[in-house]
């Protein structure tokens, strides 16, 4: 299976300018290098994402998780998260209070599937990265 990868042109004349602040970006950029804005349909559906892209911590975790260990954290972390949600969740619905229930709910859900796109999200990078270094070792 390859990943649909847009040819690298070092100097490709094609900028993209950014809404907030006019700075001219590299296509490949998903967010502005100035000032951080959004500037992709994938930046601006990801909010999440984009908060957290800020973060160099998760960034180098999430973006190259070069390491077993490194994914095998975020595994543990967003794991028990999620575990946390779900318990969140069924506490919730146990709740005899209605809009306790349903919001309790809802925060569950929201944390699982946040806690589920990052696990996803980390996971897929390192085996594509993997993938990719097995396939050329020497880049
Ligand atoms: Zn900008």
């Amino acid at each position: 299976m390859t990943t649909e990868l847009p040819p690298s042109t070092p100097d490709a004349e094609e900028k993209q300018l950014c809404l907030s602040c006019l700075t001219p970006n590299h296509l490949a950029n998903h967010f502005c290098a100035k000032c951080g804005a959004p500037l992709t349909s994938y930046a601006a559906t990801a909010p999440f994402e984009s908060i957290f892209a800020e973060g160099s911590v998760y960034r180098q975790a999430a973006e190259r998780p070069h390491k077993f260990i490194i994914v095998l954290g975020i595994w543990l972390i967003f794991g028990g998260m999620a575990l946390g949600g779900l318990a969140i969740t069924g506490f919730s619905l146990a709740d005899q209070d209605r809009v306790h229930s349903i919001f309790g709910a809802l925060f569950g859900l929201g944390l699982i599937i946040f806690s589920g796109l990052i696990i996803r999200k980390t996971t897929r990078n390192y085996l594509a990265r993997k993938r990719t270094n097995e396939q050329a070792p020497d880049s």
